[in-house]
């Protein structure tokens, strides 16, 4: 045994008082809220100084004394995090702006930042004793269980909608994951998941039905903050799917302003969808704080077809505390975005990307991002896994 100087305390519940042990083996608070995890601030403040993370390898393993693994043994590693925060070389100067820059997620495992979270849950599964690990996934997210759950040498069971592009089932089931698809969206995968929990005894994975997986994509807020000297950037520009890197970033930019690591203004958080699904654009509109059921969910760009969101109020009230916007762009500005960031950048990005620079026009547009603002866009994943989406869209767009 051999601690990895973690700091956690204990879960807490974001929407109720209640609390619970971290050897706790537990989904969702008894309020049904998603559960976060709890540290302590003023020991990482006093022992951990920002620069002896320098001597440390670009990992998101870096930053653990502010992660839930206790025993590095339990650490389910594949390489993930540590991503680059490119300058954009044409996309930011055609539109004046100076200070564009892109968060290459797309590098990491299994092409998605999906591997951060994954990797992180794995790892506290392994070191609770879980053994049989279900999700329901619009794509990556299963790709990425699968991975985990092998190198853990752990089972997994991915639900997915039929249409996923053929790529995700591939890779699940060389992964030795059971797989099962269903008709409609990532709605019914749950529901499919939520029975197999039920009968077979297999533990949730669902977005933010267990506390871990947005600790681990957390760790995007750090990075890029170190990234940036310890500097917040203005905006950040973020496809919402589940949300669990929007949230996840803002709490890891809460816990750096309280360990006094940076200070000023925190970054306005955008969060983006597709018009064929934009449940959360909508309640931002409305003024709501949760968001409601949207209907018939179309988009290709699979990561943002999630209807209904468990941790939707904890979205919008990120977007709505930072003082950022929610913007929905069409599925043609959204391959055209894909589009630009391969020809005009080198990416070969997932349609999710594509639809951050749909929506840095629209923002430019209509003044909310002035130009001399510094502004990081998510490239939250590979196109390689698209091709089938990617090439009907080159044939009709
Ligand atoms: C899952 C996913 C998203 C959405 O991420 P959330 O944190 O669930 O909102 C965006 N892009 C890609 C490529 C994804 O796989």
């Amino acid at each position: 045994m051999s601690s990895t100087g973690s700091t956690a305390t204990e879960l807490y519940c974001p929407k109720c008082p209640r609390r619970y042990s971290l050897s706790t083996v537990i989904n969702l608070c008894e309020c049904g809220s998603p559960l976060l995890v709890d540290y302590d601030y003023e020991a990482v403040a006093r022992t951990l100084k920002v620069a002896d993370l320098r001597n440390r390898d670009a990992s998101m393993w870096k930053y653990r004394e502010l992660l839930p693994v206790q025993d590095t043994e339990n650490i389910i590693t594949l390489g993930e995090g540590g991503t680059p925060l490119l300058r954009s070389k044409n996309i930011g100067p055609e539109l004046g702006l100076d200070n564009l820059l892109l968060k290459d997620e797309s590098v990491n495992p299994t092409g998605s930042f999906k591997a951060r979270g994954l990797g992180m849950a794995v790892s506290r599964a392994k070191e609770l004793g879980l053994t049989r690990l279900i999700i329901p996934t619009a794509g990556n997210a299963g790709s990425a269980l699968a991975a985990y759950a092998a190198a853990a040498g752990l089972s997994a069971y991915v639900v997915m909608p039929e249409e996923t592009p053929s790529p995700f089932l591939i890779d699940c089931l060389y992964h030795g994951a059971q797989l099962e698809l269903v008709k409609g969206s990532i709605k019914q995968a749950g529901a499919k998941a939520a029975e197999l929990v039920k009968n077979e005894g297999w533990f949730s994975f669902a977005t933010l039905k267990e506390p871990y997986r947005i600790e681990g994509k957390k760790t995007m807020g750090y990075e890029i903050a170190e990234q940036l000297d310890w500097q917040f950037p203005d905006v950040i520009i973020y496809p919402t799917g589940g949300g669990t890197g929007l949230i996840g970033m803002w709490k890891a930019f809460a816990e750096m302003e309280r360990m006094g690591w940076l200070s000023g203004p925190k970054p306005k958080m955008v969060s983006v969808q597709s018009e064929g699904c934009a449940p959360i654009v909508r309640a931002f509109e409305q003024g709501r704080e949760a968001a409601e059921l949207w209907e018939n969910p179309q988009t290709i760009a699979s990561g943002l077809r999630v209807p209904g969101a468990v941790g939707d109020f904890l979205i919008l009230r990120a977007v709505r505390e930072s003082g950022g916007t929610a913007v929905a762009v069409s599925e043609e500005d959204l391959i055209g975005g894909t589009r630009d960031l391969a020809a005009k950048e080198g990416i070969f990005a997932a349609p999710e990307a594509g639809a951050t620079v749909a929506a840095l026009e629209k923002l430019i547009a209509s003044g909310f991002i002035k130009k001399t603002d510094q502004v990081v866009l998510f490239v939250t994943g590979s196109g390689y896994k698209y091709l089938d989406t990617l090439q009907a869209a080159l044939n009709s767009h």
